[in-house]
């Protein structure tokens, strides 16, 4: 039997792949989401490798313990050096870091002859007992991560009187003082730790010493992940007060970020490291194509001297 004429394909044509056929049967949108926009993402997070400034990146906690300064009030108060005006003790969260806050509503602190005092105005502070000349608190903490201290403030008066602060944990059990190089080598590794404060005074009769807070804020990764890099200003007219030399007497400017803050918003604020100055975000636009989150331009002020987040240690 013979091959009819009319039924021969000849050869089949072996199919070749370059790759693109991948994209044969998606949308436009699609393919954008898997190829343009990470490109997008990649290439603005070099852009700001040529020109940038260095900042820390705050962002008001969303939940925690409400502030003792709010007692009768019916709002913060401004005052306020435990949540600055936020209401939540601590106030704000450093982006790349872990807070541990120690003040008059933390959970698990054991006083001896020490008593809480009510200011008009503010946090709830430890006091000594009538009686006594000397007291203590005794509060436990934990850190799950293992970067080394960013910062370790504390907020007390001792005019008379004095106030010592000491940390253990569970391998080093002797009370050491806490300064920031013992407590970094103490918490060098996740772990609870216990923070003892002492008051003592010279006679009944000193109105002080008075502890309100303790903070210590650590990096989340063992290197310093808190920089978070701008790009300003942005725009013709800032250019132009650039080229002038006068950018810093200017109140408010425009900046770009890549994508490496997932939220931005107008309760945010940065601190410019190199000029030490705050900036306040009073608005955002977000660069984000079907979603995919590319870039932020930000219009931010200076922070007045008044404001509560002039004193938040950076
Ligand atoms: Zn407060």
């Amino acid at each position: 039997m013979s091959v009819s004429s009319k039924s021969y394909k000849g050869p089949q044509t072996v199919p070749r792949y370059d790759g693109s056929e991948v994209f044969e049967n998606l949308t436009p949108g699609t393919i954008a989401m898997l190829q343009t926009y990470p490109a997008m993402k990649r290439r603005f997070q070099k852009i700001l490798d040529g020109e940038w400034v260095a900042t820390s990146y705050f962002q008001p906690l969303a939940s925690g313990r409400q502030c003792s300064c709010w007692g009768t009030n019916s709002a913060p108060s401004g005052a306020c050096r435990v949540c600055y005006k936020t209401g939540i003790v601590g106030g704000y969260s450093k982006y790349g870091t872990d807070a541990w806050v120690l003040d008059a509503t933390h959970p698990e602190v054991k006083m001896s002859n020490l008593k809480l005092l009510t200011a008009k105005e503010g946090p709830v502070l430890f006091g000594l007992d009538d009686q006594a000349t000397r007291g203590e608190l005794i509060a436990t903490g934990w850190f799950s991560g293992s970067g080394s201290i960013d910062v370790l403030e504390s907020l007390l008066w001792e005019e008379t009187g004095r106030i010592s602060i000491s940390i253990r944990t569970p391998a080093a059990t002797d009370w050491l003082e806490a300064r920031t190089a013992t407590v970094d080598s103490l918490l060098a590794t996740p772990q609870r730790f216990d923070i003892r404060v002492t008051l003592d005074r010279p006679s009944l009769s000193a109105t002080t010493p008075l502890f309100a807070k303790l903070l210590i804020r650590r990096h989340l990764n063992d290197t310093d992940g808190t920089e978070v890099r701008a790009n300003r200003p942005r725009g013709t007219h800032a250019m132009a007060l650039t080229d002038i030399g006068v950018l810093d007497e200017w109140t408010s400017e425009r900046w770009w970020l890549d994508a490496t803050l997932q939220n931005l918003t107008s309760n945010d604020w940065f601190y410019d490291r190199a000029n030490a100055v705050r900036w306040k975000i009073v608005d955002t636009e977000k660069f984000a194509p079907q979603n995919y989150l590319l870039s932020w331009d930000a219009t931010v002020r200076k922070v007045q001297d008044f404001e509560p987040i002039i004193f938040f240690p950076v």
